[in-house]
């Protein structure tokens, strides 16, 4: 097996155009274990560590970039304020998983399970590819195209994710098995967007890619507004209604029977992760 260590961007783009076989690996925690399970043999790696471009992340005009490159513990040590961001980054895996694996590793496996990958869909990310030839961008729905499928050409890198800011409360949960070291049998990210008086609801390990609860995100919209919380935090919902949100939250699930849950159990995870992730947010906005 070769492994190319590139130290620039442009010499990882000239090696992925001239060796588009050749297997990019950042944090390696998917890579290597597929590579010691013997799922994948390629017969070449691009390890892209050195690349110093993929590891930033920054605030420009209204947005945020978050290079492929950056960790779970980066994010939680450096972006502590993007709640939602901080959540789901702390559950990934163990601390040493965490030092290593990153979000642009998240999005080229393109698991369901992904916990990354529903907080990217609830600020309505739109992931950065680069080539030699040039960059382009396709919102999450049109990368993650299945379970572990996405959209990246061969000659292609991921250069990073880019989301409007949103200004309001949201969270990440997730249910799995055991309170650490799991991957989501269920995990949910809910964001109030304040500006646009929106609520988004994205879901994952419940269908074959990543969801977004659309039916639940409206119903929710139309009930802060009829209770006249959208401006004044300290109104609130009903538990009643709250419960209705959770069962339209579930609407948007198309779960399967696995190893890690029931189908079942999985619907009725993701009532309990919208009831709940909404009633905190409420909560955060009456401070
Ligand atoms: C013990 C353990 C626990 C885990 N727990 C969790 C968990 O709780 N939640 C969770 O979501 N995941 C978990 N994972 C999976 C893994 O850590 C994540 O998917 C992580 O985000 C992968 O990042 P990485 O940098 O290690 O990716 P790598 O293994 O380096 O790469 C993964 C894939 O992405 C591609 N890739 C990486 N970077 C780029 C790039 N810039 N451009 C193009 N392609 C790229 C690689 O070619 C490969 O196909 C766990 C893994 C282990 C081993």
């Amino acid at each position: 097996m070769d492994v190319y260590l590139p130290r620039t961007l442009p010499e990882a783009l000239e090696l992925k155009a001239r060796h588009p076989e050749a297997m990019p690996i950042a944090g390696g925690t998917d890579v290597m274990v597929d590579i010691n399970f013997d799922r994948h043999r390629p017969t070449a790696l691009i390890d892209l560590t050195r690349i110093p471009e993929l590891a930033v992340w920054r605030r420009e005009d209204g947005h945020i970039f978050l290079g492929a490159g950056v960790t779970y513990t980066r994010i939680m040590q450096e972006l502590p304020g993007l709640r939602a961001w901080f959540q789901a980054a702390r559950t990934v895996g163990s601390p040493q998983i965490r030092n290593r694996a990153t979000v642009g590793g998240n999005l080229g496996t393109a698991s369901p399970a992904g916990d990354a990958l529903p907080v990217i869909a609830a600020h309505d990310g739109e992931v950065i590819m680069i080539s030699a030839r040039g960059e382009r961008s396709l919102a999450w729905h049109e990368f993650l195209v299945g379970v572990k499928r996405n959209a990246l050409h061969p000659d292609e890198l991921i250069a990073g994710v880019r989301w409007r800011t949103v200004r309001g409360p949201g969270s990440f949960s997730k249910i799995g098995t055991r309170n650490a070291m799991v991957i989501s049998m269920a995990g949910l990210c809910l964001l109030l967007d304040e500006e646009a008086r929106a609520v988004r609801v994205a879901l994952g390990s419940v269908a074959p890619t990543i969801v977004r609860a659309a039916e639940a995100e409206a119903f929710a919209a139309a009930e802060i507004a009829r209770a006249g919380a959208w401006d004044d935090p300290k109104a609130t919902l009903s538990e009643g209604t709250l419960a209705e949100f959770g069962e339209r939250v579930t609407g948007a699930a198309k779960p399967i029977d696995d190893i890690r849950g029931t189908a079942r159990y999985r619907r009725h995870a993701c009532v309990v992760l919208g009831r709940r992730a909404l009633a905190w947010a409420l909560a955060d906005r009456r401070g």
